[in-house]
């Protein structure tokens, strides 16, 4: 859920014509180089991602009896107040969607970047939780989580809503106060310490991937450019570069995630074992290296991979 719809907030980046001449490919020729040399990759990942995955965005997501709502009937604070149960029960919609959709090979793809840099933030604007489900692990979530409610009066009270408790919202078991979705709602900032993390790692990483987001709603927008500006070599994936920014250090991938990550991930470490041992990463397939069965892991590259030990 996009954090606020103001039109202050939502500011078009006029795209220049392409200064540069790359070629798709060539694009993704340069990418796979920055990404193999790179030590700290960040990515924001975003709708169009779990699009592909068959989830459908907040406004595609409205059909039938939830077509007659506004998105600010359903997904605000002032909504909730109003009318908890019908608020509640479309969250609960959405989240039976997300739990009948699977990650795709975009998701799968970025598991295995993970596993091959040494250092990979994942920053998500998208509310399932199909990279935790792909087997991602420490995913910064900037608006929040469909697959969690929490107590709408603010106490320490979180719950994970089964599906018997899709009609009316459960009580806070804390304070008794309703629990609502713990998702950013229009109007809401995102959480502080979520979007320091990214803003960090946008700061510090030598690679920006951008999936499956159009980068026009702030504040995560800025985070690409933020990190171009901090000398990272970014990478845009997704399926239109409409509204997206051009310049030399930036690396547009037209096309789907579930088709471009993985051919990008498989050019970048395609016969390179897993430097991490943090994650399930299965093998890269897509070459013919790839079916040399994976060598053991060397004790210095396992120490590499561990977090530091106060020695003994
Ligand atoms: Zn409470």
């Amino acid at each position: 859920m996009a954090a606020s719809d103001s039109p202050l907030d939502r500011r078009r980046v006029a795209s220049p014509p392409p200064t540069d001449p790359q070629t798709r490919a060539e694009a993704l020729s340069v990418a796979a180089r920055a990404l193999r040399a790179a030590e700290h990759v960040c990515v924001l990942s975003g709708a169009g991602l779990s699009a592909e995955s068959g989830i459908p965005t907040f406004r595609d997501a409205q059909t039938g009896l939830w077509a007659t709502y506004s998105p600010q009937e359903l997904a605000t604070a002032e909504a909730f107040a109003a009318n908890p149960t019908r608020v509640w029960q479309w969250y609960a919609a959405r989240r039976a969607m997300v739990r009948s959709a699977q990650p795709n090979p975009g998701h799968q793809a970025l598991l295995t970047l993970a596993s091959r840099v040494a250092h990979c933030t994942l920053v998500t604007q998208n509310v399932d939780d199909l990279l935790e489900r792909a087997g991602l692990r420490n995913v910064i979530s900037l608006h929040g989580s469909l697959m969690r409610a929490r107590c709408s009066a603010g106490c320490a009270g979180t719950i994970v809503p089964t599906e018997a408790q899709a009609a009316e919202p459960p009580l806070c078991a804390t304070c008794g106060a309703l629990m609502r979705p713990d998702v950013v709602w229009f109007g809401e900032p995102m959480p502080m310490v979520e979007f320091e993390a990214a803003r960090n790692a946008t700061v510090a990483c030598d690679v920006f991937l951008s999936v499956g987001t159009s980068n026009v709603v702030e504040p995560a927008a800025s985070l690409p450019w933020i990190s171009a500006t901090h000398g990272a070599t970014v990478i845009v994936v997704n399926p239109s570069m409409e509204g997206q920014r051009r310049g030399p250090s930036i690396l547009p991938i037209e096309g789907p995630a579930g088709v471009m990550l993985p051919r990008l991930i498989a050019e970048a470490f395609a016969g390179r074992r897993a430097r991490r041992q943090d994650t399930a990463a299965p093998p890269i397939r897509e070459s013919a290296s790839a079916t040399e069965p994976e060598l053991p892991v060397e004790s210095s590259s396992l120490a590499s991979a561990l977090p530091d030990q106060p020695s003994a």
